[in-house]
């Protein structure tokens, strides 16, 4: 059938009220609804902005609806209260420790807007004020953090009377002479374009993409992800295929810790926090299993048997987390009353297990972890049976590369310069800092750049 197309100002669409709505014509077209396409597109209605956000799954949030716990802030007065200050200058310094290609310039800006950031999230009802350290803050009753900032924000944007388009997927964009004038969406069966002035591309990473995953960070591809289905990088591919300037795509944040079942695949993460060891198939640890870098924790992996290993617990990890329960209501952990049932369960050796978890209870009881140096919750002592055991592979959890943005956010152009009008915001971007909180930086980003449209547009 021939595609047809016809410009969205003749069209109607859905608006928030539920009913159907002769739509205005956008000035800015903010694609995609997560933390960061939501911040933009508030402040540009609060701007007088006349802003359509479009989004191409029948609901908001994206992969901001699965960030599991911390919100990056730094220097605020909840940490200092808490007694877990560090002045911005010193977290900075800090990361360009960890991370020598870090951006100090833009990581500063990011994390000076640490306050402003949780002020405005908490203001709209997030309650997000558990102190975890000097750069982590959690919600006061530790639910997800990324299902209580999309909930509040999708309830500020309605309030608002933002123009919000569900279903409505971002074909590519229109330019003429380096100048954005629209974009090409597909809502149903209609395939239309979108005239605008200004363009937000906030469409998340790519992880859910083999395809990109294979082109930009090979080291990863065929692994399993733990992010949102709609996090294919369309929009970098949009912006790419127009010219833009990529930066480190090949880095990714990945989860060492990742159980797959029945196509669904989990963090369980939460395992090792709770003391669990990793063991690879000869019943052996092969590294610091709480090694803070998750991306050397799981090079470490891809290097044993299979490419996995199994997280074992006792009990009384088990106990102490109902996130674990969940997962083994769901029946991803093998159980046994010992430590050689389990053994032959996951078809390691069993002699070689118990070795394993004797030597290893030896430095709970000591403090000392003389095999790997693991300092951070050293405490199974495989004291309380049953035993538990997951087995898991490392995963992609969250893309750190992508189209490279000015100050801006303006989206660069690969042979210099940028381009006037099109903007990037959150996950689809190299933001400089390599995300150390992917929620904040997206906030930050979507604000930079609605901030710039308001202030070209008045
Ligand atoms: C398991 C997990 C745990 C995490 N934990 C944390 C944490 O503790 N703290 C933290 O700060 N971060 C965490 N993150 C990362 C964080 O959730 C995301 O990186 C961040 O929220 C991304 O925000 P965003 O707005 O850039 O993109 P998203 O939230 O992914 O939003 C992008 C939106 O664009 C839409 N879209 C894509 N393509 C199109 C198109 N062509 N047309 C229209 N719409 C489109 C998508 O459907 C999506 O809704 C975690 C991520 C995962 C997966």
């Amino acid at each position: 059938m021939k595609t047809k197309f016809v410009y969205l100002s003749i069209l109607l669409a859905f608006s928030l009220s539920g009913v159907n709505a002769a739509v205005p014509d956008c000035q800015s077209v903010v694609i995609g609804s997560g933390v960061a396409g939501m911040k933009a597109a508030m402040d540009l209605k609060d701007g007088g902005n006349k802003v359509c956000l479009i989004e191409k799954m029948p609901f908001p949030g994206g992969a901001t609806n699965l960030a599991a716990t911390y919100f990056v802030a730094v220097g605020t007065k909840e940490q200092k209260a808490a007694g877990k200050f560090i002045s911005v200058d010193d977290y900075v310094a800090r990361q360009k420790k960890m991370l020598p290609n870090v951006d100090v310039d833009k990581l500063k800006a990011q994390m000076l807007c640490s306050q402003k950031n949780l002020d405005y999230l908490n203001s709209l009802g997030a309650n997000i004020t558990r102190v975890l350290s000097d750069y982590q803050i959690g919600t006061a009753d530790g639910t997800s953090l990324g299902s209580s900032i999309v909930k509040v924000m999708f309830k500020a944007l309605k309030e608002k009377g933002v123009a919000f388009y569900p279903n409505t997927k971002a074909l590519d964009l229109v330019l003429k002479n380096g100048v954005v004038t629209g974009v090409k969406v597909r809502s149903g069966n209609e395939e239309f374009v979108i005239p605008t002035k200004n363009v937000i591309l906030a469409t998340g990473g790519f992880a859910h993409n083999q395809k990109l995953v294979k082109k930009f960070a090979p080291e990863w591809a065929g692994l399993p992800t733990t992010t949102a289905v709609g996090s294919t990088g369309d929009g970098l591919e949009m912006a790419v295929e127009h010219g833009a300037k990529t930066a480190y795509t090949d880095v990714v944040r990945m989860n060492p810790s990742v159980h797959s079942e029945n196509g669904v695949n989990s963090s369980l993460s939460a395992a090792r926090a709770e003391g669990g060891i990793m063991v690879n198939l000869d019943g052996k640890r092969f590294c610091n299993d709480y090694y803070p870098d998750y991306t050397q924790l799981s090079r470490w992996l891809q290097k044993q048997k299979g490419s996995m290993a199994y997280i074992v617990i006792d009990n009384k990890a088990m106990k102490a987390s109902k996130r674990l329960q969940g997962f083994k209501d769901k029946g991803y952990f093998l159980q046994a009353d010992t430590l050689a049932e389990l053994a032959k369960k996951m078809g390691v050796p069993p002699k070689a297990l118990e070795e394993t978890a004797k030597r290893y209870s030896e430095f709970v009881k000591n403090g000392k972890d003389l095999d790997f140096g693991r300092q951070h919750n050293l405490t199974l002592d495989f004291s309380q049976p049953p035993y538990y055991a997951v087995k898991t592979q490392p995963g992609i959890q969250v893309t750190l590369g992508g189209i490279d943005v000015n100050n801006n956010m303006q989206v660069i152009k690969k042979d210099g310069g940028f381009f006037p009008n099109l903007y990037a915001a959150g996950e689809v971007t190299y933001d400089g800092s390599f995300r150390p909180g992917p929620t904040a930086v997206g906030l930050y980003q979507g604000h930079i750049a609605a901030q710039n449209i308001l202030r070209k547009s008045n």
